[in-house]
């Protein structure tokens, strides 16, 4: 039987609902396919600071650094929003993990079902169809991290700041790979976003995607678009990307305003693809919904669990590579919505179910 070994981190508010509905999805695939799982619960975020004074602990770094794969749930939220900024739950636990499992490979669906697209701030008949793409942004480069970073104050008084845009073939490289894999599980069609017109890193972008997947993913139908045009295209007509592939920063804007157009929070997964494989021979990752810890509704029954059901769907499916129960999970989740249950934040005036019967719906459809 195989063993899937996962840290479990929860964090705060509806983290550790939304994260207990997505461990009773995954037990029951589990006991229907025959799978086992070995996972271990760690503190992180505010509760962690609570009960061990730092976000992200030793030891919640060695549960993680034992397992092939990390579901997180959401950290932060009113409680912790006086401490100072490198103190917060999000910077002190997210970053620190992102840096220390090298998370080079942002994996973001943008999904929105037909029957929700009340809930796009597009028009409707742009998107009869609903919105199926995936953006996938290079989490670890760029000008996020590039040296030097500096703020100086120059001899005539003015001031000057500098931020460094660097990027290296290998980094693009296996960005690029990661895009190809998602591109072959979809309609094998690549966009590589960049601005090749002005920066000299978009130029060697432009040429390693394209030198890339000539040598290595030649099924694949390669386009490359500029970052302002793409910015337009997304709200223009999402559809016409499949797969896009872009560098950190541009990633940065672009799977925002890809989270926007597809709608609630609630239903938008992601994962965070590491530098080293697992034990499966897979990408070590951390999976997490796009939301936050949304303290308006927590403790009240109300939270969406799609995102973190979906979230570990993507784990099975990259970390685990059970690509098959991963699908099987997805069309579970979409079963139930478009049967018509659905928590408040995709209700749009209908009646709504809490996130206890929404999990039971979504068993039930399994
Ligand atoms: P948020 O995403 O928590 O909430 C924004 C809105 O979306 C709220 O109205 C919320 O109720 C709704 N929402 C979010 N997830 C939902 C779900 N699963 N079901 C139903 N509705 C949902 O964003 P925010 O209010 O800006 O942030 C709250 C806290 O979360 C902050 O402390 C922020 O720093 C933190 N945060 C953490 C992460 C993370 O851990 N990765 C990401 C974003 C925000």
């Amino acid at each position: 039987m195989p063993s899937l070994k996962f840290a479990v981190l929860p964090g705060d508010y509806i983290g550790p609902e939304v994260m207990s509905a997505a461990l009773r999805v995954l037990e029951h695939v589990a006991r229907q396919e025959n799978l086992q799982l070995d996972w271990t619960e760690a503190d992180v975020g505010g509760a962690a600071i609570d009960r061990h004074g730092q976000a992200l602990p030793e030891s919640t770094l060695k549960v993680c650094a034992e397992a092939d794969a990390i579901l997180f749930g959401s950290v932060g939220g009113p409680k912790w929003e006086k401490l100072p900024p490198k103190e917060q739950p999000e910077r002190a636990a997210l970053l620190p993990l992102r840096k220390h499992f090298t998370l080079f490979a942002n994996v973001r669906p943008g999904l929105l079902y037909p029957e929700l697209t009340d809930a796009s701030p597009l028009k409707s008949e742009r998107i009869p169809d609903g919105i199926d793409i995936v953006c996938i942004r290079e989490l670890t480069g760029g000008i996020y991290f590039g040296q030097p970073k500096s703020t100086t104050t120059l001899p005539d008084g003015d001031i000057e700041a500098i931020d460094t845009m660097v990027y290296r073939k290998s980094e693009i490289e296996r960005i690029t790979q990661v895009a190809i894999t998602a591109a072959r599980a979809r309609k094998r069609r690549l966009c590589s976003v960049d601005k090749a017109n002005v920066l000299e890193t978009s130029v060697l972008w432009r040429k390693t995607v394209s030198d890339y997947v000539a040598a290595n993913a030649p099924d694949l139908t390669l386009t490359h678009m500029y970052v302002d045009n793409a910015a337009m295209q997304l709200a223009r007509d999402p559809n016409q990307f499949d797969v896009f592939v872009t560098e950190n920063m541009f990633g940065d804007i672009l799977s925002d305003e890809m989270a926007v157009i597809c709608g609630s929070l609630g239903m938008l997964s992601s994962a965070s693809l590491g530098a080293r494989n697992n034990s499966h021979g897979r990408p070590f990752g951390l999976y997490e919904p796009a939301g936050g810890t949304a303290p308006d509704i927590a403790g009240k029954n109300l939270a969406n669990p799609c995102a973190q059901i979906l979230s570990a769907a993507l784990m099975l499916r990259y970390s685990f590579g059970l690509d098959a129960v991963a699908a099987r999970i997805e069309a579970a989740v979409r079963r139930t919505v478009t049967a018509g249950t659905r928590t408040g934040d995709i209700a749009f005036g209908r009646p709504s179910v809490g996130t206890t019967a929404m999990v039971e719906a979504i068993i039930k459809q399994l």
